[in-house]
């Protein structure tokens, strides 16, 4: 069977520098905010050209401190609206409803399965105050265009980088693209963590002040609470795990664009959409998704082959329980998308064997 994403894989290689590391936190004796957590909060904002990190709980706390800070900084306001792609993973628009603001919802575009800049010039009203751009499955967004609308509109951009660490433009990286980014560490994203993990960057000053902050109860020196904040801190220990990964997090991007290209060059077959992608760097595949009409059959036999598969998403948000007010409305496109896309295998790990063999079996679908 080939696994869609082989987690215990990718983390072997790291074992002993591991075990190493939970040695040297442990007779350190200090676990929460200690000289780890900095040293990733230095390496991270560093890694995508910015000034400032902060390491958080998780990458949905990390977008609703970026929301929560700008509250605070009277920079937005309660019942203001954000604008957000409706075909994005749930946590995008959740972090926009818990920080009070309204999640407008907008239309991708087919091709990229990313915001379409035109969706979101439509959709400004005098309450817009933001665009939340997300770089679905690791492709940047057109942050050149959205950036652009929000400057003629005075707005702000806030990326949802949890899948696309490291993604390059011509208009620089994911995370310094925008006023502020969130990326998550989840186990499962191309920089995971053996656990929970996230964290804001930005070059921001006055904000990033305030979310170290508020991510640490409201204070900065202790029992003294100039804000209301949450518990949401980046992991001593996972912080050391993600110092160890950090380095090889290109090389590990690199090797994704390789399974990408050759899935890319080499599957033919009419029944399958492959993804759109120029060939650059702006790209990291966190997942490679493809689209076929009658998805389930297509999953059902690459199962049959020993091929696991995964939908992201099998269900738009707009159409989930939890939202039952918009379950009435239409988004065409992305409901196209949620019934027609089928993630294949990818990591940096699946071999050149397993690849050929996945293209082999998709060709004679
Ligand atoms: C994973 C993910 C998040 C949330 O990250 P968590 O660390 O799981 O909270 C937010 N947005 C997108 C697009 C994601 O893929």
């Amino acid at each position: 069977m080939i696994s869609f994403l082989d987690l215990k894989k990718i983390n072997e290689p790291y074992e002993t520098a591991f075990q190493e590391k939970l040695k040297s936190v442990l007779e350190d004796g200090w676990y929460i905010l200690g000289k780890e957590v900095t040293a990733f909060e230095n390496n991270f904002a560093n890694y995508c050209g910015v000034k400032h990190c902060i390491g958080v709980g998780n990458g949905l706390d990390a977008l609703i401190l970026i929301f929560k800070g700008y509250i605070q900084l009277g920079k937005l306001k309660k019942g203001d609206e954000v604008i957000v792609t409706a075909n994005t993973y749930i946590a995008s628009i959740l972090a926009i409803l818990q920080s009070d603001l309204v999640p407008v919802l907008v239309e991708p575009k087919l091709e990229t399965y990313n915001i379409d800049p035109d969706s979101v010039s439509e959709k400004l009203t005098s309450k817009t105050k933001a665009i939340l751009a997300v770089h679905l499955y690791g492709q940047l967004a057109e942050m050149d265009m959205i950036n652009t609308i929000a400057n003629q509109n005075n707005l702000l951009v806030i990326e949802d980088a949890a899948q696309a660490h490291g993604a390059i433009s011509g208009f620089g990286k994911s995370g310094n693209l925008s006023d502020a980014a969130a990326f998550s560490f989840y186990p499962g994203k191309n920089l995971g963590a053996l656990g929970d993990g996230g964290a804001v960057v930005t070059n921001d000053s006055e904000l990033a002040k305030i979310i170290f902050s508020l991510r640490n109860y409201g204070s900065e020196k202790k029992y003294h609470n100039e804000f209301v904040g949450v518990n949401s801190r980046l992991d001593e220990l996972q912080a050391a795990f993600l110092n160890l990964k950090l380095p090889n997090l290109d090389k590990d991007n690199q090797k994704r664009r390789e399974v990408a290209k050759s899935y890319l060059t080499e599957i033919k077959n009419d029944k399958i959409t492959l993804p759109f992608w120029d060939l650059t760097e702006n790209h990291v595949f966190h997942l490679f998704v493809i689209r076929t009409e009658n998805r389930d059959h297509l999953q059902q036999y690459l199962s049959d082959n020993g091929i696991q598969t995964m939908i992201h998403y099998p269900i738009p948000p707009h159409k989930q329980q939890a939202f039952s007010d918009w379950n009435i409305l239409s988004f065409p496109v992305t409901e196209k998308i949620h019934n027609e896309v089928l993630s294949l295998p990818m990591s940096p790990v699946l071999t050149n064997d397993q690849v050929n063999f996945i293209i082999e079996v998709l060709n004679r679908y």
